[in-house]
């Protein structure tokens, strides 16, 4: 029996843009790993990959933005006579939905239950559904990432060390429905890191976990780890992580690149709006700087359409983070993700329209794609109209990579050269911008720390605690 574990994402490869954000599926090697030996596996990436569905049994991950894409591949291959499986965050929260496109689906984390679904499927026995748990740390096993073979992504060693987060930000799905948070052991993660450097020498490791530093003992532990191995790597944090001085010490004495923060909005009642409480207070302007003092890129992620968005807010927006000198600046406009509370507040005022995600158009999260502009909600204070212009102008006023830059990723992705270049790109040093800094503490229009309020939180900087009480 064949079976095809297929990821549906961006059609990376069409737009000749494979450097710009692909990294392997990792979940999908992760249940590979599981599989039976009776059944012979391969992979079908949109991101690297023509899709050709050659086989008996297709296994597709599915996140919301793709649903109605994967749907229609997963309808015609059930008309054809094969077999569909659909696991993934979208049939997680909305398993009915999925369960009419596929013979079984597979909720919650899988890897305990694979085995099981696997022996179904060889006795002729699938269910309709299987609804997976939580795996514990003890029962995690080292990702083998040589089933990716020799697929040009531009990050290759991605990784995750924890599973979950303990924040719950209302538009945020994964963080709800994907389990406690929870710490790979160490000794599992040192094997994927010794993999992954040996199978590309010259990547820099990418952690895609929601919250890696969430446990500050075991990112201590992480961090020894990866100081002892002298790696290099780059990874999400929460803004009041970011804006802890020691830990961004700590992080870049461990080989830290660049790390992408989740700023949202630099208005606190935005922030307060989506439960995003951790960002209230923080002097962001003044952490990127010291972040980059350490060496390290910082890229923010933003968003457009946040409930208190105005034109006039988005001006002063624009004005203060001009200021900043993050790298980059990843925009999106506001997507309302089923089942979060969010979702279910907006749908009950009908503020967003019902399973959008079912459209005929793939509404894409990636800026260079069609799809990134689609507007799925209505807004309080801007038009669809006013949400595209807004998100259109703040990529391109605020984009400091510029297009040699971008071309110059494009063409090492392209060629298969994968991260080196990139990671140079990380780490060149920004120019100093000290009176931006100083507009930014004085605008007013930001984190509400005046000047003063700041000092004695980088002079715990300037004095880095050891790891261990970290
Ligand atoms: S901090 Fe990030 S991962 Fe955690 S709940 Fe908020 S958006 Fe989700």
């Amino acid at each position: 029996m064949k079976l095809v574990f297929v990821n549906i994402m961006q059609e990376l490869h069409r737009f000749d843009s494979t450097a710009i954000i692909s990294q392997p599926p990792v979940p999908l090697a992760v249940l590979n790993g599981v599989t039976p030996k009776a059944i012979e596996t391969s992979l079908v990436d949109e991101q690297t990959d023509s899709v050709r569905f050659n086989g008996d049994v297709f296994a597709f991950t599915l996140t919301t933005q793709y649903a109605g894409k994967v749907y229609r591949y997963a309808d015609e291959l059930r008309a054809a006579g094969k077999k569909v499986i659909i696991g993934g965050i979208h049939v997680t929260v909305c398993p009915e939905e999925a369960m009419r496109h596929a013979d079984a689906i597979v909720t919650g984390e899988a890897e305990l239950l694979w085995p099981t679904v696997c022996e179904d499927l060889l006795a002729g026995k699938l269910k309709e559904r299987y609804d997976g748990s939580p795996t514990p740390p003890a029962q995690m096993r080292p990702v083998d990432y040589r089933f990716f073979g020799e697929r040009p992504y531009l990050t290759p060693a991605s990784l995750f060390a924890t599973r979950g987060c303990n924040y719950r930000c209302s538009f945020c799905v994964s963080s709800r429905y994907m389990g406690p948070f929870r710490t790979k052991p160490l000794d599992v993660l040192e094997r994927e890191i010794d993999q992954l450097h040996e199978l590309y020498p010259t990547a820099f490791l990418q952690f895609t976990d929601d919250n890696l530093l969430a446990d500050r003992n075991y990112a201590a532990e992480v961090l020894a780890l990866l100081r002892r191995k002298k790696l290099r790597f780059v990874t999400m944090v929460t803004l009041d992580e970011f804006c802890d001085g020691a830990l961004i010490q700590a992080m870049a004495s461990s080989g830290c690149l660049g790390v992408a923060v989740g700023l949202e909005s630099i208005d606190g009642d935005n922030c307060v709006a989506v439960g995003k409480r951790q960002n209230l207070g923080q002097p962001f302007a003044e952490a990127v700087h010291h972040a980059n003092e350490q060496g390290m890129q910082v890229c923010a992620l933003l968003m457009v359409g946040l409930p208190h968005d105005t034109p006039e807010r988005l001006v002063r927006a624009q004005h203060y983070l001009e200021q900043v000198p993050c790298c980059l600046y990843d925009l999106r406009i506001l997507r309302i993700y089923p089942s979060s509370p969010l979702y279910d507040q907006m749908l009950s005022r009908g503020d967003v329209t019902e399973a959008w995600w079912l459209g005929k158009e793939t509404v894409s999260t990636n800026h260079i794609l069609p799809g990134y502009l689609r507007v799925h909600f209505k807004h309080g204070h801007l038009s669809p109209m006013q949400l595209q212009y807004w998100a259109l102008k703040l990529t391109s006023e605020l984009d400091r990579m510029k297009c040699g830059a971008v071309g110059h990723a494009l063409h090492v992705g392209r060629r298969g050269a994968r991260a080196e270049v990139c990671g140079d790109t990380l780490v060149r040093p920004l120019p100093h911008r000290q009176a931006g800094a100083d507009v930014a503490r004085s605008s007013g229009a930001g984190y509400g720390r005046e000047r003063g309020d700041t000092a004695g939180k980088w002079g715990k900087a300037i004095t880095p605690q050891p790891l261990s009480q970290l």
